[in-house]
């Protein structure tokens, strides 16, 4: 048998891969698990999908992306962050995830460390351990699932290779304030330290979002369509951050995604006819629904953005634990484990129909009690 390369012993999928197994012995289960939006692509962007193909969009495009998207996406980063992005400054990828992958390709050595707050997005740890990294831990429970700006700082080492952040969060939902940024800028600032920022969550916020790149020069910002337009499955985001890893981004796409999807692409130049604050009221209603149930049994992380609640297990429960039971009264939530060295929580999704919502937190509640 042909031997692997050892780098694929160095991650997995077991945790997500269980849950998802579970999921399919379910029948009709009440599924707070999914982590994406529950509408669908706005009609305005799927026309412009139809037309792209109609009109003979459909090969490959340059690298970097197409030259209308990119002065698009870098008009509305100026208006996001403040900052006037160069054309070299930006690469569109093929999802967030295609930024992380690129990103991690270009800067991560061997024993290079990469640190993420815990708890975090499970594919960061995954591709640092790719890559050869080391992921190092910076655990936010006793900060309100925030950073400790001192603890950020200890952590620090001539191996640091960046610290990966993500606000408004997944799982917890926390969004990281004005301040907090700060503090980790003027920690960062010292060693000229490389904060890569996830804010694919940043249109859901329910309190004042900041973009890391507005108070730290040595950004490298990622973000993308495929949650706020609906479009997970469309692959479309961009990253914008210094020039030299820009180019190195952009190499290594050559020369493995090519380039984003071209139909998407040009649908995304129709993305600003669409009104997004109806989906976020929507998503913030959810959110006050759900935390008006849960709040009185369950410790929750503040519930600031994104589409998720972190819950803290009850008494004598891991996260583990309480989801076997959820799962026992059909109901699907996931574990703390899978997004955290920790097992005492559990991630809970609103993006469902109301009723399933109300459904769902009154039995979290009542097994609780149990
Ligand atoms: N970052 C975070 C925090 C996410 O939750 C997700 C999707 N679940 C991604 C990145 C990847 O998103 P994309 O569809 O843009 O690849």
């Amino acid at each position: 048998m042909t031997r692997l390369a050892q780098r694929t012993q160095r991650i997995d999928a077991s945790g997500i891969r269980r849950v998802f197994d579970l999921a399919r012995s379910l029948k009709n289960p009440i599924n707070l698990s999914i982590g994406q939006p529950d509408f669908d692509v706005p009609d305005a962007v799927k026309k412009a999908a139809h037309a792209a193909i109609d009109d003979g969009h459909n090969s490959y495009t340059p690298t970097q992306g197409i030259a209308p998207l990119r002065t698009q996406l870098l008009a509305e980063e100026k208006t996001f962050t403040g900052r006037n992005w160069k054309e070299e400054e930006l690469l569109i990828t093929s999802g967030v995830s295609g930024g992380l992958f690129l990103a991690l390709l270009a800067l991560v050595e061997d024993g290079d460390e990469v640190i993420i707050p815990d708890p975090y997005f499970v594919m960061y740890k995954h591709l640092v351990r790719l890559f050869g990294g080391i992921p190092v831990y910076l655990d936010t429970y006793d900060a309100d699932f925030g950073i400790n700006p001192d603890r950020l700082a200890s952590l620090i080492t001539p191996r640091t290779k960046a610290v990966l952040i993500n606000s408004p969060a997944n799982p917890t939902g926390r969004i990281l304030s004005r301040d907090e940024l700060t503090d980790i800028a003027v920690v960062c600032r010292e060693q000229d330290t490389l904060v890569i920022s996830d804010e694919i969550y940043r249109h859901f916020a329910y309190t004042e979002m900041v973009s890391m790149a507005e108070v730290y020069e040595n950004t490298l910002l990622l973000a993308g369509h495929s949650k706020a337009f609906g479009m997970t499955g469309w692959r479309l985001g961009y990253a914008c951050g210094p020039a030299d890893i820009i180019k190195a981004m952009t190499m290594a796409q050559q020369y493995s995604f090519v380039c984003a999807p071209a139909v998407t692409q040009y649908a995304a130049l129709a993305c600003p006819q669409v009104e997004l604050s109806p989906y976020i009221q929507d998503y913030r209603v959810k959110r006050d629904l759900m935390t008006g149930i849960l709040g009185e049994h369950f410790q929750l992380a503040p519930p600031d953005g994104a589409f998720y609640l972190w819950a803290e297990a009850p008494e004598g429960h891991t996260g583990t634990s309480f989801v076997e039971k959820a799962i026992a009264n059909n109901m699907l939530i996931i574990p703390g484990n899978v997004f955290s060295e920790r097992d005492t929580h559990f991630r809970i999704c609103y993006t469902v129909p109301d009723e399933k919502l109300r459904q769902g937190a009154e039995l979290l509640c009542r097994i609780a009690a149990e």
